[in-house]
């Protein structure tokens, strides 16, 4: 089979592989869409914590080729999506249910072999049944379920407004999922007027960033927002969530900015305004809901995909997807 790969940091081919066999408890899934993330481009320039040489892709769907002995819930022609993150089950936080901060976590894509390639293999308790679901639209219930985790840790209330720092395919994602989570009020800030086009059709309220992005803000919210979200990764974007956010308010730290970087807040503004600064990491088991939130029509993720390429063009994919002005989502379909 095609398989691309990444040998080292900044060397990316396409290789022709064997098809992986199914291990007992595994599922082997003839990949029909993949997705590229913000960690593949990680990947691909040595900064996040792979296993190299390493087929990356962990936002994918497919249709089940073969089951591996003991596999019970799946067979041959099933359509499936599967949720990359392999716990160990036996350390203290997966004890606790606290699965996404195992400690010794894997990942399909990071550290064994993912989706950019012709077949990928997945834990039958990791596979997920998609119905009649689109493939390319499947291939976005995993970072949706990132954001479904989010909401977990920040509890959106009744009528709360909302902030959503940046409109990329994260950012348009979480914009949808805060107004079925009961917010009244969902205002998106991004650079990219192309991007701020697509999050108003999606619900939200633009806000060009820049000069007059402080004055708009506050117009909107004069005395802040309830939850103020960045989903850029950017430290400066971040810290300016501070200058935004409403007494008794939430900052919501999801985008992934460079492991070690700094951004500053003003630690007697938080206490003396009860602020919570709320992290989410990846997923916790948290992909039913975002397989019903796109089912239901609750989210729509078609508008999010602006490039489909074969995989043969994988390293024109990673460059699309890190620099292309027109990028929402980059997904190799097959
Ligand atoms: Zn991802
Ligand atoms: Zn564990």
């Amino acid at each position: 089979m095609k398989a691309a790969q990444i040998t080292k940091p900044d060397a990316a081919c396409v290789v022709a592989v064997d098809i992986p066999d199914p291990d007992p408890g595994q599922v082997l899934i003839k990949v029909a869409a993949a997705g590229i993330c913000g960690t593949d481009i990680h990947i691909y320039h040595g900064e996040y914590e792979a296993t190299y040489p390493i087929t990356p892709g962990h936002e994918f769907s497919g249709t089940v080729e073969a089951v591996g002995a003991g596999v019970t819930r799946f067979q041959a022609g099933d359509r499936v999506t599967a949720d990359p993150n392999i716990p160990c089950y036996r350390c203290l936080p997966c004890q606790r249910n606290e699965f996404n901060q195992c400690e010794s976590l894997s990942a399909i894509g990071v550290t064994q072999d993912g989706a950019f390639a012709e077949y990928v293999l997945a834990p039958e308790g990791n596979v997920f049944a998609i119905g009649d679901l689109d493939f390319s639209a499947a291939a976005l219930v995993e970072p949706l379920a990132c954001v479904v985790w989010g909401l977990k840790r920040v509890q959106i209330q009744p009528a709360d407004s909302v902030l959503v720092l940046g409109a990329g395919p994260m950012g348009c994602l979480m914009l949808q999922a805060v107004r079925h989570s009961g917010a009244a009020r969902v205002v998106v800030s991004d650079v990219n007027p192309q991007r701020l086009t697509l999050a108003e059709q999606l619900g939200a309220i633009p806000v060009v960033a820049g000069d007059n992005q402080a004055a708009a803000l506050r117009a909107l919210a004069p005395d802040g927002f309830h939850v103020v979200a960045d989903a850029t990764g950017i430290p400066r974007v971040l810290q300016s969530a501070f200058d935004y956010v409403r007494p008794r308010g939430k900052v919501w730290v999801f985008g992934v900015c460079p492991a070690g970087e700094r951004a500053e807040f003003i630690p007697y503004d938080v206490f003396r305004k009860d602020l919570s600064i709320i992290g989410s990491f990846a997923l916790n088991r948290t992909f039913p809901e975002a397989i019903a939130l796109i089912q239901s029509g609750a989210v729509q993720v078609e508008p999010l995909i602006s490039h489909r390429l074969p995989v043969e063009d994988f390293e024109q994919g990673l460059a699309l997807a890190e620099t292309a002005p027109d990028r929402m989502k980059v997904q190799f379909v097959f």
